[in-house]
């Protein structure tokens, strides 16, 4: 068996979205099941107009952040460098001559307007409009000025993809597509084809909006003489609602950007290797290296896998809970709510094991830690907007929050006897927990959400639980004026 060798080949147009990431993922896990596979990126720059400045890097530097690793790319070499497509050009050059010389390219004489009316005419009378029904009979010598079309031979097809399974196409899709631009460079479509059969590719994995021009992708394997690689179509990825492709405006955002919103890398790969592929079985937590075992492109689906970023939020909830306490801090530095400055590792450490279970992703750091490093700001309409508290007058709600304030002064706090002060609490006043804790909860934080109650207020510490708890009974007091 030949060695597996995949690529991502992706144009420097732009960021690196989750379709591109996916593309990437599948064609890297693919390689990484056989010992000796080979993953290859390669830099398709042949668009001058479409090209971004700093988008290699960008790509780069996306697939690093996601733990993609490559064996040959642009900024590492390997045996068939160069990996840039501008690079290449001496190499398509000698295909495309090829051509020429089997009589199988020509130069394109026609202007645009030419070629509009050429459309025009097809179009008034109900046909097809094909480059290969205006072939110049008598095409001038090629300048390397005038794009240069291929000369194909339209004919049927029957082929295997790895993923959509066996495909058929006519001879009226075959038409003479351009190789090399006016400006020198390749088109795409040539390209790739002469970069897969120089590097040796093994399997092409790339998105469905290429499947219309496989058919003439075939052409020129039988005219170049170049035995094909194996084809894997991956399905497009739809927005929310599942019935369109999906688009900036619906999440095909910056893979760096989720990053920077707190996603881990674990979550990213996780989610996205599960858009329209899965085991076949319940499992929805997958780390890298279960992913290596268990991909198959026989798995991935053929229709539109939706993007869903509820579940991505899930996923992301799962494996910060999956992470131990160190390797969970270490990844916490840019997150931490700037209070947090002022106070040790230890303490932050201690704070984050709190709240571990209830990050869904890192940015939400501060919203839940904040109290702990700095006073929080009472806002009485906390207490008046919950549903439990809302039932007690503010006489009473003072009332509570002294006997809370006098229990807690002569508590231990440690997280146990906490719990047993608590506990009394709740006999002497007489109150359900959902109404004496949360209103002690709330008077101590002034936040949405806390961790367990006893070992909240431990890390939080009795001098300032009792200066929280007064500052509270004056902000119920002036709220009653
Ligand atoms: N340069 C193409 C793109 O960015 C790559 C397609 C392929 O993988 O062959 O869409």
């Amino acid at each position: 068996m030949t060695s597996i060798r995949t690529r991502f080949a992706p144009s420097p147009t732009g960021y690196m979205h989750v379709g591109g990431v996916r593309t990437a993922l599948f064609a890297w896990l693919l390689a990484r099941q056989s010992p000796d596979g080979k993953f290859i990126l390669r830099l398709e720059d042949t668009d001058q107009k479409r090209e971004v400045a700093g988008s290699a890097e960008h790509l780069i530097e996306s697939l690093h952040a996601l733990g993609i690793v490559y064996d040959e790319g642009p900024d590492i070499g390997g045996p068939y460098a160069p990996y840039k497509q501008s690079e290449r050009l001496d190499s398509y050059r000698k295909w495309a001559q090829k051509l020429i010389d089997a009589g199988r390219a020509y130069a394109d004489p026609y202007t645009a307007e030419q070629i509009e009316a050429f459309r025009n005419q097809s179009r008034d009378e109900k046909r097809a409009f094909l480059y290969r029904d205006h072939r110049p009979t008598n095409p001038p010598v090629w300048d390397g000025k005038m794009p240069l079309r291929f000369k194909s031979d339209p004919k049927s097809y029957s082929w295997h993809d790895e993923v959509m399974g066996d495909l058929h196409s006519g001879p009226e899709v075959i038409d003479d597509i351009i190789i090399i631009k006016s400006d020198g460079y390749p088109t795409y479509n040539f390209a790739h084809i002469i970069d897969d059969a120089e590097m040796n590719i093994s399997h092409i994995i790339r998105g469905q909006e290429f499947l219309s021009s496989q058919p003439n992708y075939m052409n020129l394997y039988e005219a170049l003489n170049i035995k094909a690689p194996l084809f894997a179509t991956v399905p497009h990825i739809l927005g929310e609602s599942g019935n369109k492709k999906l688009g900036k405006r619906d999440g095909a955002k910056d893979v760096l950007d989720y990053f920077k919103d707190g996603y881990l890398q674990e979550a990213m790969i996780n989610f996205i290797a599960s858009m329209g592929w899965n085991d076949g079985s319940e499992q929805e937590i997958f780390s890298s290296a279960e992913l290596i075992e268990k991909f198959s492109l026989a798995r991935i689906q053929h229709s539109g896998a939706r993007f869903d970023e509820k579940r991505l939020l899930w996923l992301n909830g799962q494996w910060i809970r999956k992470l131990s306490l160190d390797d969970l801090y270490n990844r916490c530095a840019e997150f931490w709510p700037e209070s947090a400055n002022q106070v040790g590792d230890d303490v932050k450490k201690q704070v984050l094991a709190l709240v571990q279970d209830r990050l869904k992703t890192l940015a939400d750091l501060p919203l839940l830690t904040s109290y702990f490093f700095a006073e929080p700001t009472p806002d009485w309409t906390m207490t008046t907007n919950n549903n439990q508290l809302s039932k007690l007058s503010t006489d009473e709600i003072v009332t509570l929050l002294n006997h809370a304030k006098e229990a807690l002064s002569n508590s231990n706090y440690d997280a146990d006897s906490l719990q047993q002060t608590l506990n009394s609490l709740l006999e002497t006043t007489g109150q359900k927990p959902g109404i004496l804790f949360t209103l002690i909860r709330i008077a101590v934080s002034w936040a949405p959400f806390s961790p367990a109650l006893n070992e909240t207020l431990s890390t939080i510490g009795r001098d300032k639980v009792q200066s929280r708890l007064q500052n509270a009974i004056q902000a119920a007091e002036s709220a009653s004026k």
